[in-house]
């Protein structure tokens, strides 16, 4: 993991106690062998937030977060994996030995970040000296001296080459500069230039408050320059995981306990000056999961603040459904018509458009009024579509409690019987999954390798399914993580990778079976804890928390259980294979010699299918 040696986390999270490490933030009481309180990670009144010092474990039943003493501190403090293994290490006087190759990335990230801080000094320097007619500009806009100070906002001025000679005379090297596309490379003549010219300067800042990159609005109308031109991609500057202001205002939205999306930098500004500080902006990228899962670090409820344009409403429909489906509680807020955040609150200042805030519609409500707009609800057939979209809209979404209570309201909402809708509501998600799966052994098959992203890219979204097979998949792995070491010999030796049908359990699978090879100690609760520190889906992992912690799941007869697993898995592999290969026969010509290949194959599957039936179950589990 990331270059710290295995042992050495062992080492680490062996030295502490998960409960005094979480006793600082929440207030635990003791209830049986596990401690209790209430979940810093959502609302609630009654704990749910449970600490169990045996595994070293916590798992909230309200909202599923869950994980060791590492994931707490990420989640809690926002750090990221190797952050908080360090922050222990340092508690602790346990020294992590640095890699040469960790090293390396980290003073090339290091050297950009220092690039990135001279730029936006150089910028803020040129603000304070440029033309009359941007300072006009600022004042016009009511950008206060103070706003330009703390957000340290710059200006590039029309030159060819402000930065560049500025960074030749005082003899930095160019290469970060180019690295992060600050200065660009002339095509025919081979020679630097700077990318923002006349442009007013946003600098963009990481969730520790270092430069990453930079926003340049156009201060004068040229035809082939558009308005707004951000920093490309480099190895500090990921925008699919960036919200503009949220270093500075993450306190406040976990303080408010919600957080304003709105699109431009100056609406952050403006609203930010104005004392509305749970803010971000968006600043021109579309939303994505991990958007999603940022900002849940500081709350779960979301405000989508946009203009009434077509660009804003298409923002707020498409940024809130993935929201939405991440199961955050979005409220959207089209402003009046031709008003922007920024204008809105300069004209009428905080209590106005907090007021205004409140005639927010939660997502749902929002969506439907859009499609009421979009279709026509009295033609049978403008009717279909609509509901086509709503359902569509749900089907990702991994809660079956709230998709039931949505299918209701969409119900009433489009005039159509619950009932109906829950028909449809389920053939789409039986369709949805069969394709998954046709898609996932098509992959298994070889025969479609560009199938291969978008099948688990969308199995992943689908909602999991945990009987027949993928439940016996789950269970091997519980079962591998509490009896690793009296089990791990037969499991290996009667199980394969490609047996796994569930990508997410077949990943695991491999993970720990890597594990094993690698020879680090497999003792149950260090396994447990390499699991739950590479896991590769958040859903994953608060089903096998779930499980273990719920019902403190011990086996009855662990063995036979085992045996009865595998016995499904197989069965379900075989059966597979068989499906697959009658999908392929029907493909071919009659007359195909392939025909014959495939019959052997389905004929050989049966042979294991029915080997497999006669395996004697057990009633464990
Ligand atoms: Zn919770």
């Amino acid at each position: 993991m990331a270059g710290i040696p295995e042992s050495i986390i062992d080492r680490i999270r062996e030295s502490v106690n998960i409960v005094d490490v979480i006793g600082r933030y929440v207030t635990l009481k003791k209830r049986g062998r596990n401690y209790l309180g209430l979940c810093p990670f959502h609302t609630e009144k009654t704990p749910s937030f449970n600490v169990n010092p045996e595994k070293q474990i916590f798992h909230c039943f309200g909202c599923g977060t869950g994980g060791n003493v590492f994931t707490f501190l990420m989640r809690y403090e926002n750090l990221s994996f190797v952050d908080a293994v360090k922050r222990l290490a340092d508690e602790t006087g346990i020294k992590i030995p640095v890699s040469q190759e960790a090293k390396k990335q980290e003073s090339e990230n290091e050297q950009l970040f220092r690039a990135n801080e001279v730029a936006e000094s150089v910028y803020h320097q040129q603000l304070k000296q440029a033309p009359a007619a941007v300072q006009e500009y600022l004042q016009r806009r009511g950008i206060s001296a103070e706003t330009r100070e703390q957000f340290k906002l710059g200006y590039a001025s029309g030159e060819w080459d402000g930065l560049l000679k500025y960074l030749e005379r005082n003899g930095f090297s160019l290469n970060p500069y180019k690295k992060l596309g600050l200065l660009l490379e002339s095509e025919k003549s081979g020679k630097l230039f700077d990318r923002f010219r006349n442009r007013l300067m946003f600098p963009i800042h990481n969730q520790s408050g270092k430069v990453i990159g930079f926003g340049g609005r156009a201060l004068l109308d040229e035809p082939n320059s558009p308005k707004y031109m951000n920093s490309p991609e480099s190895p500090v500057y990921q925008k699919s995981r960036i919200l503009y202001g949220l270093y500075f205002s993450k306190e406040a939205i976990r303080e408010s306990g919600a957080v304003i999306f709105v699109e431009g930098y100056m609406d952050f500004l403006q609203l930010y000056q104005a004392g509305i500080r749970n803010v971000v902006a968006t600043s021109g990228t579309a939303l994505t999961e991990e958007h999603a899962r940022l900002i849940r670090r500081y709350t779960n409820r979301v405000y989508l603040c946009y203009d009434a344009d077509t660009a804003g409403i298409n923002a707020a429909v498409r940024g809130g459904e993935i929201l939405f489906q991440q199961l955050l509680e979005v409220e959207a807020l089209i402003l009046p018509a031709g008003e922007d955040p920024d204008s809105f609150v300069k004209a009428n200042g905080k209590e106005a458009f907090l007021a205004l805030l409140k005639e927010a519609k939660d997502y749902l409500a929002f969506r439907l009024s859009i499609l009421n707009r979009k279709y026509d609800l009295q033609k049978a057939a403008e009717r279909s579509r609509a509901v086509a979209e709503a359902l569509e809209m749900l089907l990702p979404m991994q809660d079956a409690i709230r998709s039931g209570f949505y299918l209701e309201k969409i119900a009433e909402q489009l005039q159509v019987p619950a009932t109906t809708l829950l028909n449809e509501f389920q053939r789409r998600q039986k369709a949805r999954r069969q394709q998954n799966q046709f898609r996932e052994q098509g992959r298994e098959g070889g025969d479609s390798p560009g199938a291969a992203p978008a099948a688990a890219e969308s199995a992943a979204k689908a909602p999991l399914v945990f009987t027949g097979a993928w439940g016996g998949e789950k269970d091997v792995i519980l079962l591998l993580i509490s009896y690793f070491k009296d089990i791990h010999d037969y499991v290996f030796n009667h199980l394969q990778e490609d047996d796994f049908l569930n990508p997410e359990f077949r990943e695991l699978f491999a993970l720990i079976k890597s594990r094993r090879e690698s020879g680090e100690s497999s003792g149950a609760p260090n396994l447990l804890h390499f699991v739950l520190e590479n896991i590769p889906g958040e859903a994953v992992k608060t089903l096998l928390l779930r499980e273990l912690e719920q019902s403190n799941r011990e086996f009855h007869k662990p063995a036979l259980y085992l045996q009865d697993c595998i016995k499904r898995i197989k069965i379900a592999r075989y059966q597979a294979k068989i499906d697959l290969a009658k999908r392929q026969m029907k493909e071919l010509a009659p007359n195909d010699p392939r025909q014959l290949q495939f019959l052997m194959e389905i004929n050989d599957a049966n042979i294991q299918v029915k080997k497999w039936q006669d395996v004697v179950s057990s009633d464990d589990g």
